[in-house]
Protein backbone atom coordinates (compact mmCIF):
# COMPACT_ATOMS: atom_id res chain seq x y z
CA UNK A 1 0.00 0.00 0.00
CA UNK A 2 3.18 2.32 0.53
CA UNK A 3 4.30 1.75 -2.77
CA UNK A 4 4.33 4.77 -4.70
CA UNK A 5 2.30 4.52 -8.20
CA UNK A 6 1.61 6.49 -11.39
CA UNK A 7 -0.51 9.26 -10.47
CA UNK A 8 -0.47 9.50 -7.08
CA UNK A 9 1.75 12.69 -6.12
CA UNK A 10 2.30 11.47 -2.39
CA UNK A 11 5.98 10.69 -1.48
CA UNK A 12 6.59 8.82 0.06
CA UNK A 13 9.73 6.55 1.97
CA UNK A 14 9.59 2.33 1.80
CA UNK A 15 12.99 1.23 3.82
CA UNK A 16 14.44 -2.13 3.14
CA UNK A 17 16.61 -3.75 5.14
CA UNK A 18 19.40 -6.30 3.47
CA UNK A 19 21.45 -8.48 5.97
CA UNK A 20 24.48 -9.49 4.04
CA UNK A 21 26.25 -12.80 5.14
CA UNK A 22 29.02 -13.24 7.58
CA UNK A 23 32.04 -12.69 5.57
CA UNK A 24 35.37 -14.43 5.96
CA UNK A 25 36.97 -12.15 8.41
CA UNK A 26 33.95 -12.17 10.35
CA UNK A 27 33.88 -15.92 10.61
CA UNK A 28 37.86 -16.10 11.00
CA UNK A 29 37.51 -13.64 14.11
CA UNK A 30 34.68 -16.10 15.61
CA UNK A 31 31.81 -14.44 14.98
CA UNK A 32 28.76 -15.29 15.39
CA UNK A 33 25.37 -14.19 13.85
CA UNK A 34 23.23 -11.86 16.00
CA UNK A 35 20.22 -10.92 13.61
CA UNK A 36 17.28 -13.33 12.79
CA UNK A 37 14.56 -12.68 10.64
CA UNK A 38 10.95 -14.12 11.46
CA UNK A 39 10.13 -16.50 8.93
CA UNK A 40 7.36 -14.77 6.35
CA UNK A 41 7.88 -11.76 7.93
CA UNK A 42 9.55 -8.56 7.28
CA UNK A 43 10.77 -8.29 10.25
CA UNK A 44 14.09 -8.11 12.16
CA UNK A 45 15.03 -9.32 15.72
CA UNK A 46 18.80 -8.60 17.66
CA UNK A 47 18.54 -9.15 21.31
CA UNK A 48 15.74 -7.96 22.83
CA UNK A 49 14.78 -5.66 20.12
CA UNK A 50 12.39 -6.67 17.33
CA UNK A 51 11.66 -4.01 14.28
CA UNK A 52 9.35 -4.41 11.24
CA UNK A 53 9.98 -2.89 7.65
CA UNK A 54 8.83 -2.80 4.18
CA UNK A 55 11.10 -5.47 3.14
CA UNK A 56 13.90 -7.55 4.44
CA UNK A 57 16.47 -9.18 2.69
CA UNK A 58 19.17 -11.73 3.32
CA UNK A 59 19.86 -14.41 5.93
CA UNK A 60 16.42 -16.31 6.62
CA UNK A 61 14.95 -13.25 4.80
CA UNK A 62 13.61 -12.90 1.52
CA UNK A 63 16.97 -13.37 -0.87
CA UNK A 64 19.08 -10.72 -2.02
CA UNK A 65 18.36 -11.22 -5.54
CA UNK A 66 14.72 -9.71 -5.32
CA UNK A 67 15.84 -6.33 -3.85
CA UNK A 68 15.81 -4.87 -7.34
CA UNK A 69 12.78 -6.40 -8.82
CA UNK A 70 10.70 -5.85 -5.32
CA UNK A 71 12.58 -2.40 -4.36
CA UNK A 72 14.14 -0.21 -7.43
CA UNK A 73 12.49 -1.57 -10.35
CA UNK A 74 9.50 0.05 -9.52
CA UNK A 75 11.41 3.58 -9.23
CA UNK A 76 12.91 2.94 -12.80
CA UNK A 77 9.70 2.94 -13.95
CA UNK A 78 8.14 5.78 -11.90
CA UNK A 79 11.35 7.66 -13.68
CA UNK A 80 9.56 7.07 -17.23
CA UNK A 81 6.38 8.43 -16.11
CA UNK A 82 8.12 11.65 -14.82
CA UNK A 83 8.80 10.89 -11.12
CA UNK A 84 11.61 11.80 -9.22
CA UNK A 85 13.14 8.97 -6.57
CA UNK A 86 16.08 8.38 -4.50
CA UNK A 87 17.38 5.20 -3.71
CA UNK A 88 19.57 5.31 -0.49
CA UNK A 89 22.03 2.90 1.09
CA UNK A 90 22.23 3.66 4.49
CA UNK A 91 24.50 1.66 7.57
CA UNK A 92 27.73 1.02 8.56
CA UNK A 93 31.20 0.63 7.07
CA UNK A 94 31.52 -2.56 5.45
CA UNK A 95 27.60 -3.32 6.18
CA UNK A 96 27.16 -3.86 2.05
CA UNK A 97 26.22 -0.09 1.02
CA UNK A 98 28.47 -0.43 -2.06
CA UNK A 99 28.10 -3.81 -3.03
CA UNK A 100 24.34 -3.83 -2.68
CA UNK A 101 24.33 -0.17 -4.79
CA UNK A 102 27.23 -1.83 -6.92
CA UNK A 103 28.92 1.99 -7.11
CA UNK A 104 32.07 -0.32 -8.09
CA UNK A 105 30.39 -1.97 -11.07
CA UNK A 106 33.33 -2.80 -13.85
CA UNK A 107 32.25 -5.48 -15.46
CA UNK A 108 29.56 -7.91 -16.40
CA UNK A 109 30.96 -10.40 -13.46
CA UNK A 110 29.61 -7.99 -10.84
CA UNK A 111 26.17 -6.90 -12.71
CA UNK A 112 23.73 -8.10 -8.95
CA UNK A 113 24.06 -4.36 -7.95
CA UNK A 114 21.28 -2.12 -8.13
CA UNK A 115 22.83 0.50 -10.52
CA UNK A 116 24.20 -2.08 -12.62
CA UNK A 117 20.37 -3.37 -12.81
CA UNK A 118 18.60 0.06 -13.33
CA UNK A 119 21.20 0.64 -16.41
CA UNK A 120 20.25 -2.56 -18.06
CA UNK A 121 16.47 -1.99 -17.42
CA UNK A 122 16.88 1.81 -18.69
CA UNK A 123 18.21 0.79 -21.81
CA UNK A 124 15.83 -1.99 -23.01
CA UNK A 125 13.06 0.61 -21.85
CA UNK A 126 14.79 3.09 -24.33
CA UNK A 127 15.22 0.60 -27.19
CA UNK A 128 11.74 -0.67 -26.74
CA UNK A 129 9.99 2.85 -27.02
CA UNK A 130 12.70 4.64 -29.69
CA UNK A 131 10.37 4.16 -32.45
CA UNK A 132 8.01 6.84 -30.78
CA UNK A 133 10.05 8.14 -28.01
CA UNK A 134 13.17 11.11 -28.29
CA UNK A 135 15.32 9.94 -25.20
CA UNK A 136 17.98 11.97 -23.71
CA UNK A 137 19.94 10.26 -20.74
CA UNK A 138 22.33 11.58 -18.49
CA UNK A 139 24.54 11.35 -15.86
CA UNK A 140 26.12 12.84 -12.77
CA UNK A 141 28.15 11.46 -10.09
CA UNK A 142 28.94 14.01 -7.44
CA UNK A 143 30.76 13.18 -4.33
CA UNK A 144 29.93 15.04 -0.57
CA UNK A 145 32.65 15.03 1.81
CA UNK A 146 32.35 17.10 4.60
CA UNK A 147 29.74 19.20 3.60
CA UNK A 148 31.69 20.19 0.60
CA UNK A 149 30.30 18.57 -3.00
CA UNK A 150 32.90 17.55 -5.30
CA UNK A 151 32.18 16.60 -9.17
CA UNK A 152 33.38 12.88 -9.48
CA UNK A 153 33.01 13.45 -13.40
CA UNK A 154 35.15 16.59 -13.53
CA UNK A 155 37.46 15.98 -16.65
CA UNK A 156 40.20 18.15 -14.47
CA UNK A 157 39.87 16.29 -11.29
CA UNK A 158 43.14 14.97 -9.79
CA UNK A 159 43.17 12.51 -7.14
CA UNK A 160 44.76 14.39 -4.88
CA UNK A 161 45.88 14.82 -0.79
CA UNK A 162 42.98 16.36 1.22
CA UNK A 163 44.22 20.00 2.52
CA UNK A 164 43.57 18.44 5.71
CA UNK A 165 46.46 15.72 5.55
CA UNK A 166 48.97 15.33 8.71
CA UNK A 167 49.68 18.76 10.15
CA UNK A 168 52.56 20.79 8.54
CA UNK A 169 52.48 17.81 5.58
CA UNK A 170 51.74 19.76 2.22
CA UNK A 171 49.40 18.33 -0.35
CA UNK A 172 51.18 16.85 -3.49
CA UNK A 173 48.84 17.95 -5.43
CA UNK A 174 46.79 21.10 -5.81
CA UNK A 175 43.41 20.19 -3.67
CA UNK A 176 40.18 19.42 -5.55
CA UNK A 177 38.07 22.62 -5.94
CA UNK A 178 34.15 21.65 -4.22
CA UNK A 179 31.26 22.76 -6.60
CA UNK A 180 29.74 25.88 -5.75
CA UNK A 181 26.22 25.37 -4.39
CA UNK A 182 23.58 27.97 -5.37
CA UNK A 183 20.25 28.41 -4.29
CA UNK A 184 17.44 29.66 -7.01
CA UNK A 185 14.81 31.16 -7.16
CA UNK A 186 11.62 28.76 -6.38
CA UNK A 187 13.71 27.83 -3.14
CA UNK A 188 15.08 24.61 -4.83
CA UNK A 189 19.28 24.33 -5.01
CA UNK A 190 21.91 23.48 -7.91
CA UNK A 191 25.08 22.43 -8.43
CA UNK A 192 27.08 25.36 -10.48
CA UNK A 193 29.00 23.76 -13.28
CA UNK A 194 28.72 20.02 -12.61
CA UNK A 195 29.42 17.64 -15.50
CA UNK A 196 25.67 16.41 -16.60
CA UNK A 197 27.07 13.71 -19.41
CA UNK A 198 25.10 12.85 -21.98
CA UNK A 199 24.96 8.75 -22.85
CA UNK A 200 23.75 6.74 -25.21
CA UNK A 201 24.05 3.01 -24.30
CA UNK A 202 24.41 1.08 -21.18
CA UNK A 203 28.11 0.63 -21.71
CA UNK A 204 28.51 4.22 -21.82
CA UNK A 205 27.06 4.95 -18.45
CA UNK A 206 29.01 2.35 -17.36
CA UNK A 207 32.09 3.82 -18.05
CA UNK A 208 30.97 7.28 -16.60
CA UNK A 209 30.14 5.20 -13.28
CA UNK A 210 33.87 3.54 -13.19
CA UNK A 211 35.56 6.81 -13.76
CA UNK A 212 33.53 8.13 -11.08
CA UNK A 213 33.97 5.20 -8.48
CA UNK A 214 37.79 5.73 -9.81
CA UNK A 215 37.83 9.60 -8.74
CA UNK A 216 36.27 8.53 -5.31
CA UNK A 217 38.92 5.83 -4.42
CA UNK A 218 41.97 7.49 -6.11
CA UNK A 219 41.14 10.02 -3.38
CA UNK A 220 40.94 7.74 -0.65
CA UNK A 221 44.42 6.43 -1.10
CA UNK A 222 45.73 9.13 1.03
CA UNK A 223 43.37 9.64 3.33
CA UNK A 224 42.32 6.68 5.85
CA UNK A 225 39.12 5.56 3.67
CA UNK A 226 38.07 8.23 2.75
CA UNK A 227 35.37 6.49 0.55
CA UNK A 228 33.48 5.56 4.06
CA UNK A 229 33.35 9.31 5.24
CA UNK A 230 31.65 10.59 1.91
CA UNK A 231 28.54 10.57 0.60
CA UNK A 232 28.29 9.43 -3.49
CA UNK A 233 25.41 10.17 -5.06
CA UNK A 234 25.10 9.31 -9.19
CA UNK A 235 22.52 10.46 -10.72
CA UNK A 236 20.38 9.11 -14.27
CA UNK A 237 18.55 12.28 -15.88
CA UNK A 238 15.67 11.21 -18.45
CA UNK A 239 14.04 13.46 -20.64
CA UNK A 240 11.42 12.08 -23.25
CA UNK A 241 9.71 13.60 -25.92
CA UNK A 242 7.00 12.18 -27.92
CA UNK A 243 8.09 12.01 -31.82
CA UNK A 244 5.79 13.62 -33.95
CA UNK A 245 4.49 11.55 -36.69
CA UNK A 246 1.96 13.74 -38.36
CA UNK A 247 4.76 17.17 -39.55
CA UNK A 248 1.95 19.58 -39.62
CA UNK A 249 1.31 19.15 -35.75
CA UNK A 250 5.24 20.20 -35.06
CA UNK A 251 4.70 23.76 -34.48
CA UNK A 252 1.29 23.56 -32.31
CA UNK A 253 3.56 21.09 -30.16
CA UNK A 254 6.27 23.23 -29.66
CA UNK A 255 3.98 25.87 -29.13
CA UNK A 256 2.37 24.21 -26.52
CA UNK A 257 5.70 23.31 -24.97
CA UNK A 258 4.44 20.44 -22.48
CA UNK A 259 4.90 17.12 -24.18
CA UNK A 260 8.90 16.62 -22.42
CA UNK A 261 8.86 14.66 -19.65
CA UNK A 262 11.93 15.22 -17.45
CA UNK A 263 12.82 13.01 -14.02
CA UNK A 264 15.90 11.70 -12.15
CA UNK A 265 17.18 8.94 -10.24
CA UNK A 266 19.71 9.48 -8.05
CA UNK A 267 21.23 6.46 -6.54
CA UNK A 268 22.99 6.97 -3.14
CA UNK A 269 26.14 5.40 -1.40
CA UNK A 270 26.31 6.88 1.92
CA UNK A 271 29.00 7.84 4.49
CA UNK A 272 29.12 5.03 7.03
CA UNK A 273 26.70 5.89 9.42
CA UNK A 274 28.87 5.21 12.46
CA UNK A 275 30.22 8.88 11.20
CA UNK A 276 27.27 10.38 8.93
CA UNK A 277 25.56 13.50 9.42
CA UNK A 278 21.78 13.69 8.30
CA UNK A 279 22.35 14.53 4.77
CA UNK A 280 18.39 16.85 4.57
CA UNK A 281 17.67 14.53 0.88
CA UNK A 282 14.36 15.33 -0.45
CA UNK A 283 11.70 13.68 -2.42
CA UNK A 284 13.10 10.30 -1.41
CA UNK A 285 11.19 6.95 -1.80
CA UNK A 286 13.48 4.28 -0.60
CA UNK A 287 15.90 3.86 1.43
CA UNK A 288 17.66 0.56 1.67
CA UNK A 289 19.38 0.17 5.34
CA UNK A 290 22.03 -2.21 4.81
CA UNK A 291 23.44 -4.46 8.19
CA UNK A 292 26.12 -6.35 9.20
CA UNK A 293 25.00 -9.77 11.18
CA UNK A 294 28.23 -10.27 13.12
CA UNK A 295 27.90 -10.02 16.70
CA UNK A 296 30.82 -7.70 17.25
CA UNK A 297 28.64 -5.25 15.07
CA UNK A 298 25.57 -5.58 16.93
CA UNK A 299 25.42 -2.15 18.06
CA UNK A 300 25.91 -0.29 15.10
CA UNK A 301 23.45 -2.36 13.75
CA UNK A 302 20.96 -1.91 16.55
CA UNK A 303 21.38 1.81 16.00
CA UNK A 304 21.10 1.46 11.73
CA UNK A 305 17.74 -0.86 12.65
CA UNK A 306 16.48 1.97 15.02
CA UNK A 307 17.01 4.61 12.41
CA UNK A 308 15.93 2.83 9.67
CA UNK A 309 12.51 2.00 12.22
CA UNK A 310 12.05 5.91 12.33
CA UNK A 311 12.49 6.95 8.92
CA UNK A 312 9.01 5.21 8.21
P1 LIG B 1 30.20 -0.65 2.77
O1 LIG B 1 30.13 -0.03 1.41
O2 LIG B 1 28.90 -0.56 3.50
O3 LIG B 1 31.35 -0.13 3.60
P2 LIG B 1 30.93 -3.03 1.31
O4 LIG B 1 29.88 -2.98 0.25
O5 LIG B 1 32.28 -2.56 0.91
O6 LIG B 1 30.46 -2.23 2.60
O7 LIG B 1 30.96 -4.53 1.87
C1 LIG B 1 31.88 -4.95 2.87
C2 LIG B 1 32.33 -6.37 2.56
O8 LIG B 1 31.24 -7.27 2.61
C3 LIG B 1 32.93 -6.51 1.17
O9 LIG B 1 34.01 -7.41 1.26
C4 LIG B 1 31.79 -7.12 0.36
O10 LIG B 1 32.28 -7.88 -0.72
C5 LIG B 1 31.09 -7.98 1.38
N1 LIG B 1 29.63 -8.07 1.11
C6 LIG B 1 28.73 -7.08 1.23
N2 LIG B 1 27.48 -7.49 0.93
C7 LIG B 1 27.59 -8.79 0.61
C8 LIG B 1 26.66 -9.81 0.19
N3 LIG B 1 25.35 -9.54 0.05
N4 LIG B 1 27.14 -11.04 -0.08
C9 LIG B 1 28.46 -11.32 0.06
N5 LIG B 1 29.39 -10.43 0.45
C10 LIG B 1 28.98 -9.17 0.72
MG1 LIG C 1 31.27 1.54 0.63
Amino acid sequence: ARAASAGQQKECVKVAVNIRPLITSELLMGCADCVTVVPGEPQVQIGSHSFTYDHVYGSSGTPHSLIFQECVAPLTDALFNGYNATVLAYGQTGSGKTYTMGTNYASEANCGGIIPQVMETIFKKTEAMKDTTEILLRVSFIEIFKEEVFDLLDPHLHASLRAEGPAGAKPAVAPRVPIQIRETANGGITLSGVVEAEVRSKEEMASYLARGSLSRATGSTNMNSQSSRSHAIFTICLEQKKINTCSSNVAISDELGDDIISAKLHLVDLAGSERAKRTGADGLRLKEACISPADSNAEETLNTLKYANRAR
